[in-house]
């Protein structure tokens, strides 16, 4: 595990790591990449003594270098699940609770190569305007075949014990944004992640329209056959103000964190510039999803493989 990057002055020369309970440090033989994800790679930075003067004062960590938005910027897509009670051949719930069935389906996939793992729980999605007649997309809607009253919460998920399905909505454009900072020098610690989601009133009524949109998709022909009765919220949750407390109560992460490294051409208002090199610090880059300026309209995976790609083109370029 690294818990810093090595400086001298204003060149990063190596990190400081711990590999089975030994710590040493790597000296670079060209430069330093950092690539910790949206919550790590500005936990590292500010761990160096690399960002907001307020903050490092307040970790104790020694400034090396201010740069203001390190950790900030924060954005995520919140994840709104609306679940019903569904007919038993839609639910995976039976089939992935029970041991016995889920030898029942790993057999069956190593035989057919298919059933619910040859696929993901979420099996179909759709993006739509916010407005009807809009151009462009503002929320998605997912079904997925399970249902679980815990949501995304820590620990394991236990699946409900009816056969349910869930009808999942974004906003994929959210305009809140947040903040990761650590709080002190141990690398171990989670850094303080606040979200911010619903602060822009935009997006509270965004994802409020994609819950409702949720709940006509449910309702529409086809899926309405497969359906018994919505469980949660459930029907009573009529109102705005109910479907809003709903989903202050459950909205979750989509896993989709980013935007605390951003890129930019200036160090006010960036962390990295257009090639992801750190601004004021030689030798030091980040490339991962922290790097995004804004947070794209659709899930991050295939962009972090692509972020990846761009920093190999910009270091073998430096060449
Ligand atoms: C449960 C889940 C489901 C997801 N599903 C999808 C999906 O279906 N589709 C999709 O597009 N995206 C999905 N995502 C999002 C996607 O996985 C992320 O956007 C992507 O992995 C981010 O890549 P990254 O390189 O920025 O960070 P990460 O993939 O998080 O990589 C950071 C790495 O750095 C390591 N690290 C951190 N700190 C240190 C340290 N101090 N020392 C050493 N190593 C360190 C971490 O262990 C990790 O391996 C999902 C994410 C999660 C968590």
């Amino acid at each position: 595990m690294v818990s810093r990057v090595l400086l001298q002055g204003k060149r990063a020369t190596g990190v400081r790591a711990t590999i089975d309970g030994v710590e040493a440090d790597f000296d670079a033989a060209r430069e330093v990449v950092l690539c910790g994800g949206a919550f790590n790679s500005p936990q590292l930075l500010e761990l160096s003594g690399i960002g907001r003067r307020d903050v490092l004062a307040a970790a104790g960590v020694p400034l090396q270098h201010e740069l203001p938005m390190v950790g900030e910027n924060l954005s995520e897509h919140v994840y709104s699940p609306m679940m019903f009670r569904a007919k038993p051949e839609v639910s995976w719930n039976a089939q992935l609770s029970s041991p016995l069935r889920q030898a029942a389906l790993g057999a069956r996939w190593l035989l057919k190569r298919d059933g619910p793992l040859s696929t993901v729980t979420i099996t179909a999605q759709a993006f739509a305007p916010a407005q009807a007649g809009g151009k462009d997309a503002e929320l998605k809607i997912q079904v997925q075949q399970v249902t679980s009253p815990g949501n995304r919460g820590a620990g394991k998920i236990v699946l409900d014990d009816f056969p349910g399905i869930t009808v999942a909505s974004f906003q994929i454009r959210p305009r809140s944004r947040g903040h990761s900072h650590i709080a002190n020098t141990d690398p171990k610690a989670d850094p303080v992640m606040v979200s911010n989601h619903f602060t822009h009133p935009d997006d509270l009524q965004a994802c409020l329209l994609a819950l409702k949109m949720s709940r006509r998709v449910a309702a529409a022909g086809p899926m309405a056959r497969l359906i018994e009765e919505e469980v949660r919220p459930g029907p009573k949750a009529a109102s705005d103000e109910a479907l809003t407390a709903y989903l202050r109560a459950t909205g979750a992460t989509a896993y989709h964190p980013v935007g605390t490294c951003r890129i930019g051409t200036d160090a006010v208002q960036s962390v990295v510039d257009p090639q992801l090199r750190v601004h004021g610090i030689q030798g030091l880059r980040v490339a991962d999803c922290s790097v995004m300026p804004t947070i794209a309209a659709t899930n991050t995976n295939a962009i972090a493989i692509v972020i990846g790609e761009r920093a190999a083109d910009f270091i073998a370029q430096a060449d």
